[in-house]
């Protein structure tokens, strides 16, 4: 299975791009959200200021037609009393104006010397003018212009006044004035409307900002939002200054600042919320891409094949050591089915039965099988299954680890050969102790034959020298007795020569007795070389074993060889030798006692090694080839001390009864 990496080096490339880009865009959204309601609150303020300013402007414009609307009533009387004076109606039309003008506190009509002629009105002080309107009065004389004085302190000195001089001409020559007096407080009282004074304090002040009059229906102004303008009369330099009592935009209480910094510390929150799960995103990827890249590299240094298939039997993944042990690229292997190419032909019946218990959910966890290699080449494998299952404990599918045992299998074949050989070598080495002992054994019969003969031929050499006739009947028991000695001679030959054959082991029904029979006069050979005395129980019904006869022998001939040699330096009439057998639990028990000298527990341990060995010729090869004799039987040879002094070996193989 191919794993996609991502480069790491191109991805840390990108690191510092992939971050500066919202980086900037959150300092510029901070940077919008810290000007926004800074901006909403200018431009609140701006459209107070010029709220204040327009309004400004109307209220002069109201003082500017009160005061000309005022200045027609006089300019109108005044014509009268250019004319003929109304001497009569006089204090009624005074009491008209001031009715018609609250802003009015006094009219009078002087003459050319500023001398009273006639008047109506409070505070007025004594008929005499204040100096600031007796200069104006003198102005408007010269320069035959109606003008207003500058403000003036009342009499009563709580009002400030100012007076409009109209002058009057009779026949083209100056005939005094018509003075009105205004009170500039009530002038504001009048003309400013109760809205506007609510929301600002209106003063007049004159050219020195000395406040004149106020008006300040909510109280004084903040000083924040304030205006100033002329006041345009004639003759008199006066400014309206309006003062807000509104103080500057608050920027909480600001329901579109309020929402925007909610929304905007709403969007913060969540775009920190976002960048930490990426940041723990990208850190879990890190790990994940870490961990595919030591499992990719562990996977491609098993010299273990890992197969994967899925619930169907289709090849999901296969690793590296895998596509060696069958030659194949992984491209030809994932995704297919059963047949798959690596099937050896001669198998496929077996690969068929196991992979339809594979199908029906057995698997045999462990087995051994063969594939075929792409070039033909026969692999013996050792198979391990076990169920894949995903995260969630669904079985998904089988992961299979596979071992290349070719090479155990090599080495087993040669170490059956080596044993094979060590049996021949064994055997042969024990034949040539047993030839030498046969020599001798083999003078005594052909000793006797040789003395029976010669004793024959004697005879008959007697019989031709005297010309008697020779009874038969005298050579007869001689001739009997060499052919006696004759027929041992020869089944000792025979024995020796069976046992020597180097033959495959080949297994048959094997009779213990027949067995011991059948090897009885070679081993006698031995325990008549050192006066032993052999005894053999074996019962009639003793059930056969499936064995390889010769191989059996062997072993009999060696355990009986080392009962005798173990009692050769033992008193002479404790030199027995038992062969005893016997069948208890499908087993036949054959055992070989001895009375000799026992064996040491250091000796015990060893005793099985090979080349292990206590004699002074001895090769010590006797009861390792025993052992393995009787375990490739599937019997086991064991040992142990005998109760009446010496040993007990003894061996038992399954009986076939
Ligand atoms: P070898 O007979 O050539 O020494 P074996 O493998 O047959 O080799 O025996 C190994 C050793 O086990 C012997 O040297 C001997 O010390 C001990 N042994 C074997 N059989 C007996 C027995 N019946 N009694 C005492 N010792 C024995």
């Amino acid at each position: 299975m191919k794993i996609p990496f991502v480069h790491a080096a191109p991805h840390h490339l990108r690191w510092p791009l992939r971050f500066l880009l919202p980086a900037v865009l959150v300092l510029l959204f901070v940077a919008v959200l810290i000007w926004l309601p800074w901006q909403a609150r200018e431009m609140e303020s701006n459209e107070r200021q010029e709220q204040l300013i327009a309004d400004t402007l109307w209220v002069e414009q109201a003082v500017r037609f009160e005061l000309s609307r005022s200045e027609d009533a006089l300019a109108s009387l005044g014509n009268e009393l250019a004319a003929q004076p109304p001497a009569d109606k006089l204090q009624a039309r005074f009491a008209q104006l001031l009715n018609n003008g609250h802003e009015l506190r006094a009219v009078r009509w002087l003459d050319a010397q500023a001398g009273t002629l006639a008047e109506r009105g409070a505070d007025v002080a004594a008929g005499a003018l204040s100096a600031t309107s007796r200069n104006a009065w003198e102005l408007a004389r010269d320069t035959r212009k109606a003008r207003y004085s500058d403000a003036y302190a009342a009499a009563s000195g709580r009002a400030s006044l100012v007076d409009y001089h109209l002058p009057l001409y009779r026949n083209g020559r100056f005939a005094g004035t018509l003075t009105a007096t205004y009170d500039l407080k009530l002038l504001l009282d009048e003309t400013v409307p109760w809205w506007f004074a609510q929301d600002n304090a209106i003063s007049l002040v004159d050219r020195d900002d000395r406040n004149l009059a106020t008006r300040a229906a909510a109280g004084p102004g903040r000083g924040v939002y304030t205006h100033k303008r002329a006041l345009d009369l004639p003759g008199a330099t006066m400014f309206l200054a309006t003062d807000s009592v509104k103080g500057p935009p608050r920027l909480l209480p600001n329901l579109l600042v309020g929402s925007v910094i909610a929304l905007a510390l709403g969007l913060l929150a969540s775009l920190a919320a976002l960048w930490r799960h990426i940041a723990r995103r990208l850190a879990a990827e890190g790990a994940l891409r870490q961990q595919m890249a030591f499992r990719t590299a562990m996977e491609n240094s098993l010299v273990t094949g890992l197969r994967a298939r899925d619930l169907e039997g289709r090849v999901t993944y296969v690793n590296p050591a895998f596509c060696q042990i069958v030659g194949l690229p992984p491209e030809e292997l994932v995704g297919k089915a059963p047949p798959m190419a690596y099937w050896a032909p001669e198998a496929m019946a077996d690969y068929q039965q196991r992979f339809a218990s594979v199908l029906a959910g057995n698997v045999t966890p462990q087995f051994e099988t063969i594939f075929q290699r792409s070039d033909g080449v026969r692999v013996p494998v050792l198979i391990f299954e076990a169920p894949l299952v995903d995260s969630e404990g669904r079985q998904t599918g089988w992961m299979g680890s596979i071992l290349d045992i070719s090479d155990r299998k090599n080495a087993e074949e040669l170490a059956r050969q080596q044993q094979e050989k060590l049996h021949a070598s064994a055997r042969l080495a024990t034949m040539g102790e047993i030839s030498s002992m046969l020599a001798h054994e083999l003078n005594q019969p052909l000793a006797a034959i040789s003395s029976y003969t010669t004793g024959a031929l004697n005879m008959l050499g007697r019989s031709s020298d005297t010309g008697a006739a020779l009874d038969p009947a005298v050579l007869k028991p001689a001739l009997e007795q060499a052919s006696v000695q004759a027929r041992r001679a020869g089944q000792i030959i025979r024995s020796v020569h069976e046992f020597v054959k180097k033959r495959e082991p080949e297994r048959q029904p094997v009779d213990i007795a027949a067995l011991v029979e059948g090897i009885r006069t070679l081993i006698e050979l031995q325990a008549n070389k050192h006066f032993v005395a052999i005894q053999t129980a074996i019962p009639a019904d003793l059930p056969a074993v499936s064995a390889d006869r010769m191989m059996l022998e062997q072993v009999l001939l060696n355990l009986t060889r080392n009962a005798i040699e173990a009692m050769q330096d033992i008193v002479p009439e404790r030199r027995v030798l038992r062969i005893v057998a016997a069948h208890e639990a499908g087993q036949v028990m054959v055992s070989v006692i001895d009375q000799g000298h026992g064996i040491a527990p250091e000796v015990a341990e060893r005793l099985f090694s090979p080349f292990f060995s206590t004699k002074a010729e001895g090769m010590g090869m006797g009861l390792s080839i025993c052992r393995t004799a009787i375990e490739f039987h599937g019997g086991t040879l064991t040992h142990a001390d005998n109760p009446g002094g010496g040993t007990i070996f003894r061996f038992s193989l399954p009986s076939q009864a």
